[in-house]
């Protein structure tokens, strides 16, 4: 059996639990703080009902609700609050899995009652953080999502053999996860509504484990300290493009191993070796998080610019992220959101082409 853990609104429910005003009224999370020129972010249950969303551009959540309220969002915040939930439940003692920042997911294997536990989790949740969870139990990670969707609110639901046909047959398909990009499309353009219609036609479907809990249980919740990529050159070398464009493959390479470990990092570290300079090492830690190669790049950059090196002459290369927490799946501001997109364009085309099939033009450089 697996338990899904899902927060209700959860940026919305944060704010509301820090400022009471706020509680029980329209609220939206801006991705950015010029209210009227932004995007929902996140929509408390209040909002939800006046049919305000995420996604949503905020100009027009305020012509549905004009004494709608306004929070700018905080993700460190958020990153924060959820990081302190999963350790809440790694006090569970059973397989976990981080996925997403409002979502998580237990191994029930050799529990006796999931219902209890499941219960014991939204009590312990609502009583540190003065938020509400949804969880949804069944017996695999695709039905146990869908379980937690089912009553939300503050909901608990179990799917079992007992009432696995009922609860399909009221259940739209586009809850099932999954259905939002072309599959969902197809099938619904094939005039499936429920999924229990999708379960009749491809009964498969609800047998597979979409993999991503199998594959993290128990590893998940340790994270790697550190990621790292160094090489040491054919020859010292002292061409500064040439050196900036190794520097820059290397922080590609430590951020394609971010994005496929879902992790974010803090801290940039770059090490050089030279016959002058020895080695050399310094770090800066930031604010924001990044797992996005030309970011790393531009702060190891910064910290050889602040360094008192001059034009040193390099024979080895290092870039190091730390500071690792488990990435967000939510992009918050919509600049965000755009380079997201094109970072999953370009490591689908790596995947799919093979590694280095796409990649920076100035990297060219370190190929001569
Ligand atoms: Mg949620």
């Amino acid at each position: 059996m697996i338990l899904h853990v899902d927060m209700d609104a959860f940026f919305a429910s944060i704010e509301q639990a820090i400022n009471p005003r706020l509680k029980g009224k329209p609220l939206i999370v801006g991705s950015r703080g010029s209210k009227m020129h932004t995007v929902v972010c996140a929509a408390s249950y209040a909002a939800k009902v006046l049919g305000i969303n995420s996604g949503m551009a905020s100009r027009e959540a305020f012509a549905r609700c004009p004494n709608l309220e306004f929070v700018a969002a905080d993700q460190a915040k958020y990153i924060w609050t959820s990081e302190q939930i999963f350790e809440l439940l790694q006090g569970f003692n059973l397989p976990l899995n981080y996925a997403s920042v409002d979502e998580f997911q237990m191994d029930l294997t050799g529990c006796q009652n999931p219902v209890s536990l499941g219960k014991d989790i939204k009590e312990q949740i609502y009583a540190n953080f003065n938020i509400t969870a949804s969880v949804g139990i069944a017996k695999n990670w695709l039905l146990a999502k869908l379980a937690s969707k089912i009553d939300k609110p503050d909901g608990l639901t179990l799917i079992n053999d007992d009432n696995f046909e009922s609860i399909l047959r009221q259940t739209s398909l586009d809850k099932l996860c999954g259905m939002g990009g072309k599959t969902g499309a197809n099938f619904i353009a094939s005039g499936l509504k429920t999924c229990w219609d999708l379960y009749l036609n491809l009964p498969a479907f609800f047998d597979q484990n979409p993999g991503k809990f199998d594959e993290n249980t128990g590893k998940s919740s340790q994270k790697p300290k550190s990621v790292s990529h160094s090489y040491t050159l054919p020859k010292v070398q002292i061409n500064p493009q040439v050196i900036r464009a190794w520097i820059r493959l290397l922080s590609e390479m430590v951020a394609t191993r971010l994005r496929q470990q879902n992790l974010v990092s803090q801290t940039v570290h770059l090490w050089l070796n030279g016959p002058e300079i020895g080695n050399f090492g310094a770090q800066k830690t930031y604010q924001t998080q990044t797992n996005d190669g030309y970011e790393i790049y531009q702060k190891a950059i910064k910290i050889m610019a602040n360094s008192s090196l001059k034009n040193p002459r390099i024979r080895a290369i290092g870039v190091t992220c730390s500071s690792l927490f488990w990435g967000t799946s939510q992009p918050l501001l919509s600049e965000e959101i755009r380079k997201e997109g094109l970072i999953r364009a370009l490591d689908r085309i790596n995947n799919r082409f093979g590694e280095g099939s796409i990649y920076p033009a100035i990297t060219s450089f370190t190929r001569s």
